[in-house]
C-alpha cells in the first residue's frame, strides 16, 4: 500500500494538494497551510537529481540540504556542481546539509542548515545568521514527519495530508529511499549499489580506464 517508491512519493504530493497545502521554503515562519517539503541529501545526486526533476514535472518546490563533506559523493565534483545547478533550474532552494558543530555555509547554499544525523541536545539550536530548520518555530514534533530508514513514526501521513490534519508540516523525504527500489532499506541501500556499480563503470571508461 504505502511503499516507498516514486509512484506513491506522486500521491503524497496529490495529497499535499487535496488538503489544501502549498509548498514553501524556508524563508518563512510558518503560515497556516504551509508544507516545508525538506530533502537531506545523505548518499546520492543521482538520486537527487531523479526526485528534482519528479517534482519539478508537477510543479513542486522543494529544498535540498547537501553536504560538502559526504564520503558517499563529492560536491566539488562535476557532478556536484551539475547537480546543484540542476535543483536550481527545477526551482528548489539549496541548503547545507552540516555535520554538526561544523557549518561551512557558501555562496553556493541558501541561509539555512539542516544537521547530519542530529542529536535532541543541540540540534534545535538557533544559528546566527541562518535558518536551523529544526529550531522553533520550523520544528515541533507535531508538525513534523520524516521518512528515516523507511520507518514513518506514525505511519505514513498521506491521509492526514489529504484530509488537512495538520495546521502546516514539515515533511523529511530522503531521496534514495523513495528512487531506488525495495521492500526495505536493505533492499533499497542494495539497489542504489547495483545501480552505483554501472554509474561507476561508466565513470572509469570516461576516465580512460582500459576495461577491455
Ligand atoms: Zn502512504
Ligand atoms: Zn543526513
Amino acid at each position: 500500500m504505502c511503499a516507498f517508491d516514486l509512484e506513491h512519493y506522486g500521491e503524497l504530493l496529490k495529497a499535499a494538494g487535496a488538503g489544501g497545502y502549498r509548498f514553501a521554503f524556508f524563508d518563512h515562519e510558518p503560515q497556516e497551510g504551509d508544507l516545508f517539503l525538506r530533502h537531506d541529501v545523505d548518499l546520492s545526486l543521482e538520486a537527487t537529481r531523479e526526485l528534482s526533476a519528479f517534482e519539478r514535472d508537477r510543479g513542486v518546490g522543494a529544498t535540498y540540504f547537501l553536504m560538502v563533506s559526504s564520503v558517499f559523493y563529492n560536491l566539488a565534483s562535476s557532478e556536484g556542481r551539475a547537480t546543484i545547478a540542476q535543483l536550481r533550474a527545477d526551482g528548489h532552494r539549496v541548503g547545507l546539509h552540516a555535520d554538526f558543530p561544523v557549518l561551512g555555509l557558501d555562496e553556493r547554499f541558501d541561509a539555512v542548515v539542516a544537521w547530519h544525523n542530529p542529536e535532541p541536545e543541540w540540534m534545535g539550536i538557533p544559528l546566527e545568521g541562518a535558518v536551523n530548520v529544526m529550531s522553533s518555530p520550523w520544528f515541533s514534533p507535531e508538525t513534523y514527519r520524516s521518512d528515516s530508514n523507511q520507518r514513518w513514526r506514525k505511519g505514513c501521513p498521506h491521509d492526514e495530508i489529504a484530509a488537512g490534519a495538520f495546521p502546516w508540516l514539515h515533511l523529511l523525504i530522503h531521496p534514495e529511499i523513495w528512487v531506488y527500489p525495495g521492500d526495505s532499506m536493505r533492499e533499497t541501500m542494495h539497489s542504489m549499489l547495483a545501480r552505483d556499480r554501472e554509474r561507476r563503470l561508466e565513470q572509469l571508461a570516461a576516465d580512460k580506464i582500459d576495461l577491455s
